[in-house]
């Protein structure tokens, strides 16, 4: 019986995010084909257009981001050297933080142990926690990435100057859909939590309106949280 409350709690709740899902979908449709009809009566093609391409790139980023959920059994499990995987994805979005006078400072506690993880979910968790922090800076600033051993796991964290989070809202974070941005999806937050989950690790927010935003991953090192994982995924 245990099992069954489980499996339509899961069934509920994947109802709620379907509900969810096509909500945030049918908006951006709905405009596009709003603006195709005028397009189609108007004269006024270059404004239009760019409209459309900017919903189309909305509903693109929803379910780009969906995919990471949609796809739990490709996960791989190998060893990874946190430090490199941070480094790859600093790489990836220094362009961006340069256009918006952004500088990334980077702190790396010497000869960290390897540990056991997904590598393009951590690089997804990286990737997403970065462009918060660049985007909560629009005048520029510093962004800091520790990385430390704290006992048995490994301690990442990305400080930003930004804008930061009202206290009565961090609550709200990592619901699916929430979101203060004109272009956001409010799924990035809810995506890094569930891959921390899935690596049983732990992701803590802290922040102070128009001082900053820290946020903490905690990953375990050794490999043995992840036989019962494993066992359950393969
Ligand atoms: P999105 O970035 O698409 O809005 P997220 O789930 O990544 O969705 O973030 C949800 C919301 O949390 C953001 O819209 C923003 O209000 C807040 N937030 C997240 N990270 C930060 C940060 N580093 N500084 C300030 N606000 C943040
Ligand atoms: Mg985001």
């Amino acid at each position: 019986t245990n099992r069954l409350l489980r499996k339509s709690e899961k069934l509920a709740l994947l109802g709620q995010m379907a509900a969810g899902i096509a909500h945030e979908i049918r908006n951006p449709l709905t405009s596009v084909k709003g603006f195709i009809q005028l397009i189609k009566v108007n004269r006024r093609e270059e404004e239009y257009v760019s409209i459309v391409l900017d919903e189309i790139d909305r509903i693109n980023g929803i379910v780009g981001d969906l995919l990471v959920l949609a796809k739990p059994r490709d996960l791989v499990f190998i060893e990874q050297n946190m430090m490199l995987v941070l480094k790859e994805v600093i790489t990836m979005i220094q362009t961006q933080a340069d256009a918006n006078n952004i500088m990334i400072l980077e702190e790396y506690e010497p000869d960290l142990p390897l540990s056991y993880r997904d590598k393009n979910q951590i690089k997804q968790v990286f990737l997403n926690l970065l462009m918060n922090a660049i985007e909560a800076m629009p005048d520029g600033g510093v962004i800091m990435v520790k990385l430390k051993k704290e006992g048995e796991m490994v301690s990442i964290k990305i400080i930003d100057e930004g804008i930061g989070i009202p206290e009565e809202r961090i609550p709200t974070l990592g619901e699916p859909f929430y979101t203060t941005k004109d272009k956001g999806t409010g799924l990035g937050l809810m995506i890094c939590c569930k891959i921390i989950e899935n690596h049983n690790g732990l992701l803590t927010i802290q922040s102070k309106v128009l001082e900053g935003t820290t946020v903490e991953i905690k990953i375990p090192c050794s490999d043995k949280h992840y036989k019962k994982q494993l066992s359950t995924l393969l």
